[in-house]
Order: C-alpha cells, then structure tokens, then sequence
C-alpha cells in the first residue's frame, strides 16, 4: 500500500507520515526540500513529474494527504498581488494540483482511496491580517467538496481536516507575543493550544473512515466553538469568581 503527503518533512506532515509508516504505508513525502520527491506543489510540471516518480517507483498511491502550505501575513489595503498570488498558488492551487494528480493516478489503475487536505478553522473564520490565507483555505474546504462530488463515482473519498493553532514551525514562537496563547488557551475547549500529533492522529482517523466524504472537520480541541460575542463569556468568568 503507498500513500503519498505533500509538505511531509515538517509540522504535522511529518507526524503524518510517521503514522502512516507505523500503519504499514509505504509512504512518499513530496515536499520543498527534505522529503522523498523535491517538489513545489505549485507548479504544474513539478507535480506531473512528482507523480509519475511516485508512481514508478511506489505503485498508485490509495492514500493521500495534501499538507504542504505557507502561513502568511498581510493586510487586505497593503498585500502585495505577489504575496496574495504566491499563498493562493501554494495553499489553494497546489492542493488542488496534488489531489488532482493523485486521483488521476488512481482513475487510472482503477483503484479507490482517500485523500485528506488540510485546511484551517481560518477557512471558515475571518482572521485580520491573514486575508489571503483565509481565502486560501476557504477555497480547500470547497474543493474538497467538489472533488468529492467528481471523484466519488471512482471510489475516491475527499475530505478536509482544519486546524486551530498548532504548535509547528510554522507557528514559529507564539509567546512572543505577550498574552496572546494565554487567550487562546482559555478560548479552547480543551484548555491548551494542539500540537502536530493532536492534527496528525484526526488526519489519518478521517483517512480511514469509508462512508465520509465531502466533510470538513476541525481538529482544533474546541477552539473555533464560541461564538463571537466573546465579552458574553468573559461577563460568566467574572461572575464565577464573585
Ligand atoms: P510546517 O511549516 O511545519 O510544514 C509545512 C510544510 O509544507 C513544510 O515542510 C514546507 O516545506 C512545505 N511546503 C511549503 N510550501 C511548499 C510548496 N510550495 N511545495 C511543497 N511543499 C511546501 O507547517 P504546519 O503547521 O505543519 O502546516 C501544515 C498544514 O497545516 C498547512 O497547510 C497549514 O496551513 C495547516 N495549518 C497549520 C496550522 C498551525 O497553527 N500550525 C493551523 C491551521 C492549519
């Protein structure tokens, strides 16, 4: 059995495929740099050239996991159009290149699988200053609808795991910012921020599940729950210490 993760060298790709190996995959982890297969998800040709080694080399891949992605920064007045075009290519196009290239694949040899983008509860919520990565996910969680819809009839399920904040690389060092995981602590359900494993483990459970597709689940220990009238919670903390 192979199975194949973009951006599988860092972050929660790299926990990833470590489950998957322990679950007996033979796993290919495409990525920038320090995976099986260089590759930038976002260019076309790289993509073609990845999956054609992959599959050469591994067999068809019958699971998939569409991990690799940039954070990004940026305010809607002052984003540059190549900082907005680079996030939308990498988080939005290059998953849909990979998951494209890996039921093509599967079409072909006439197998079925699973593929798993990841997205963010920012797909659904919107974040000030993330803008284009917003956007981002919010296209994957759509396109993991459509391609569900497409793929379904070849036994292909798609679904997407979101997210909340997680301790990776990509989240760098968040306590830098004075007070800011204390806030999201409190504001989590589960009291504490996810780390890659906490991701990793609802990936490859939603990888496994046979009669899900379409979905979007947020792996986010409760995180993106509340409502926005936040102060409402904070009037009931109050009170509880009267
Ligand atoms: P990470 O930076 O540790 O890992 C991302 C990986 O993707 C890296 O190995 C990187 O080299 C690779 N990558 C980036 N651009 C690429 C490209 N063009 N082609 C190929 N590979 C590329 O980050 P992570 O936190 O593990 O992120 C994994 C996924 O989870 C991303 O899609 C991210 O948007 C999403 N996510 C992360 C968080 C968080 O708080 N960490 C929250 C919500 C969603």
């Amino acid at each position: 059995m192979s199975a194949m993760v973009t951006g599988g060298a860092s972050g929660i790709g790299r926990e990833v495929a470590a489950r998957l190996r322990d679950a007996g995959h033979d796993v290919v982890v495409w990525d920038l740099s320090g995976g099986d297969i260089e590759c930038d998800i976002s260019s076309p040709e790289a993509v073609s050239t990845a999956i054609d080694r992959t599959v050469r080399e591994h067999g068809v891949p019958t699971r998939m996991v569409a991990c690799a992605g940039i954070g990004a920064s940026g305010m809607l007045l002052a984003q540059s159009p190549e900082q907005w075009d680079r996030v939308l290519a990498v988080n939005l196009t290059g998953t849909w290149l990979t998951m494209r290239a890996a039921a093509r694949a599967m079409v072909d040899a006439g197998v079925g699988g699973s593929i798993v983008a990841v997205s963010s509860i920012s797909g659904m919520f919107a974040d000030r200053d993330m803008g284009a990565y917003c956007v981002s996910k919010a296209g994957v969680d759509m396109l993991v609808k459509v391609a569900a819809v497409e793929w379904g009839a070849y036994g292909i399920r798609v679904n997407a795991v979101g997210p909340g904040v997680t301790r990776t690389p990509m989240l760098g060092e968040p306590e830098r910012l004075p007070g800011w995981v204390e806030g999201l602590c409190e504001r989590t359900a589960l009291g504490r921020l996810g780390d890659a494993a906490d991701v990793a483990g609802a990936i490859v459970g939603v990888l496994e599940l046979p009669w899900m597709t379409g979905q979007v689940v947020h792996a986010d220990g409760g995180l993106a729950l509340h409502s926005p009238i936040d102060s409402y919670g904070q009037v009931q903390r109050l009170r509880q210490h009267e």
